[in-house]
This record gives structure tokens, sequence and C-alpha cells, in this order.
């Protein structure tokens, strides 16, 4: 699995000061599971070290790049590089994209924008280069390294790459129509704990009311499930796909197994236990019962369990 990154994140020397701006979680954790493809627009077009540049706001309101002691304009510089680049993603296959942050070129969002006479700066900008990105692949999965700090933020950005590479391998293999009804299946839970009503819009496609041609189905299921892994999941939601999976063999348990599973959901609602307690009690019974149609749900297993992205409370709100 290949994964985009700021070149700076992985240690190298690429940054205006002639430093790096090195990420721990992606040297040594990400490092296990993907392969890194670094990019860095400014390198290539510029010299390292080399005057820091920053986003400017013109009297039309137009966005520039210039370098920060003000006398060069390198818009049009940055922005070829950034196109040039990010055209490179399309061939590099990649299923998921780390961007450095406040970066006037790779800054996913709130990048510091400066006004063009004397001022104050505005957290109100993007990075060319991420520009480019977010416009070339709404849906490919996107994340800052600061941003990746936060838990929730983490697990729901690995779990959309999981899918993501998931959904193009399994396109790949040309598959049937029992074949999509199966894929769609495992993502049940998974995408009921982002949203019910993609899930519902997913299976309109797959039921295929209207006869349309399989391709052109494969297509739109394709948009709908890239859509739908997008979007974040909620304590809530999670809450109901885990009472949704204990329904499945709860005439089968006594009152007092009963009694400790609800419990052990509600403490996971209560922000009190993290989701992978709640998951290890469950998949005991899902076990015992052999419960083939849970066994097969990317919701108990979306990605390497080593990742332990499920082991923090703060990973669900
Ligand atoms: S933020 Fe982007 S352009 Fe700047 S040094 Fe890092 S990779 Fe290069």
């Amino acid at each position: 699995m290949k994964l985009g990154i700021s070149s700076c994140l992985l240690g190298t020397l690429c940054r205006y000061d002639g430093g790096h701006s090195k990420n721990r979680f992606i040297t040594e954790v990400l490092k296990e599971y993907f392969d890194f493809v670094p990019y860095c627009p400014e390198k290539m077009v510029f010299t390292t070290p080399r005057e820091a540049i920053r986003l400017v706001k013109s009297k039309e309101e137009r966005i520039k790049v210039v370098t920060s002691n003000g006398n060069m304009d390198v818009t049009s510089t940055i922005n070829d590089i950034s196109k040039e680049l990010a055209n490179q993603i399309e061939y590099d296959e990649l299923c998921g994209f780390i961007l450095k942050s406040n970066s006037p070129t790779c800054g996913m969002e709130r990048v510091k924008v400066y006004p063009e006479e004397k001022g104050m700066s505005e957290k109100i900008g993007v990075g060319i280069f991420a520009q480019h990105i977010k416009s070339q692949y709404p849906f490919l999965p996107i994340e800052e390294e600061g941003r990746l700090e936060d838990a929730w933020l983490r697990e729901n950005f690995l779990m959309q790459i999981f899918a993501y590479f998931h959904l193009f391998e399994f396109l790949k293999t040309e598959p049937s129509v029992k074949e999509l009804i199966a894929f769609h299946t495992s993502y049940k839970y998974i995408i009921y704990a982002k949203s019910h009503k993609a899930y519902k819009e997913l299976g309109n496609i797959v039921a295929n009311h209207a006869k349309k041609d399989f391709i052109m189905l494969l297509e739109l299921y394709k948009d709908a499930f890239l859509r739908a892994i997008s979007l974040k999941g909620s304590i809530t939601n999670t809450y109901n796909v885990l009472l949704h999976l204990y329904g499945y063999f709860k005439k089968e348990i006594s009152k007092e197994e009963k009694c400790e599973i609800l419990e052990t959901l509600e403490e996971f609602k209560k922000e009190q236990i993290p989701l992978i307690a709640v998951i290890k009690v469950l998949n005991l019974y899902i076990t015992r019962f052999d419960i083939t149609y849970l066994k097969t749900q990317k919701f108990l297993n979306p990605y390497p369990k080593e990742l332990a992205l499920r082991s923090k409370i703060e990973a669900y709100k």
C-alpha cells in the first residue's frame, strides 16, 4: 500500500531553512504498513536552504505566493509544480496522503494568509499543492501530521485508507454481482457507524432496481462508497452498531451475561472504556456461537490490530 507524504515529514532536509519536520508516528509506526512516496514541490523548483514563502491576499482578494521578504511573486512557479506533482499521484496509485501542516505549499487547512500591506495574518489558507490534490482527488484520504495527533482523526483516517485500498483491489478483480453483494455486506457496520443514510444509498445501488449496466453500477458504487468512508464515525452510531451485533446472540445467553454486555456497551458510550474492550467481549460470543455473518464484518477487523487505534477512549467522540 502506497502512501504519499510531504518529504520533510520523513526527515528529508528539504525545508526552506535546510531542516526537516520528521514525524515519529509516520516514520516509526506507519512505515510497517505502507510504502511511502515522498513529494516536495518546493524542493523541485528552489534550492535548499531558500527564502521562506507565504500566502498573501492581494487587494483584489487573489491569493498569491510570495517570498517572505516580499521581493518575488512565485505563484505560477509553485502552482505549476504542484499541478505536475498532483497529476503524478494517479500514476503512483496512492491510497492516501499525509501533508505537512501550516505550509503555504502542503498545508491542508488553516494556513496563514498575510495581507499585502502590513497587518496580521489570518489562518484561512490552503497550501497550493494541497489545493490541487483535493480538487483532483476529492475522495483520496488526506490528513496532516498535526491532525493525526488526534486519536479520533487518526482512527478515521486509517480506517478510510484501508477501506479505500480494499475497494480498488476488489474492483481490479472484475467482480460479479454476487461478489459485489458480499463486499457491500462486509462493510455494513463500518458504514453504519458513519451514516445509516450512506449505507442505504449503497444498498439501493447494489439492488439495481433501475436495471443499470453492471459496469456503470460499479462506478456508481465506487463513488458512493468512497464518499461514505470519507465520513467520520461517532460514538452514538458506533454504540448503535454494537447493539446490533449484540442482537445476533442475545437470545442465546443468560440474563447475567446480557447485563454484563449491556453494561460494557454503556461504559463505552460514556467514554469510560475504549472500543477494543467491547469488541473483545463481543468477539467471544461471535466465536462461541459461530456467527459467520459477523465474522466477515470489516467493522470487527478494519486494519491490522497492532496499530491499536481502538485502544484509546479518545478515538471515539
Ligand atoms: S512542507 Fe511540503 S514543500 Fe515544504 S518542505 Fe515539506 S514537503 Fe517540501
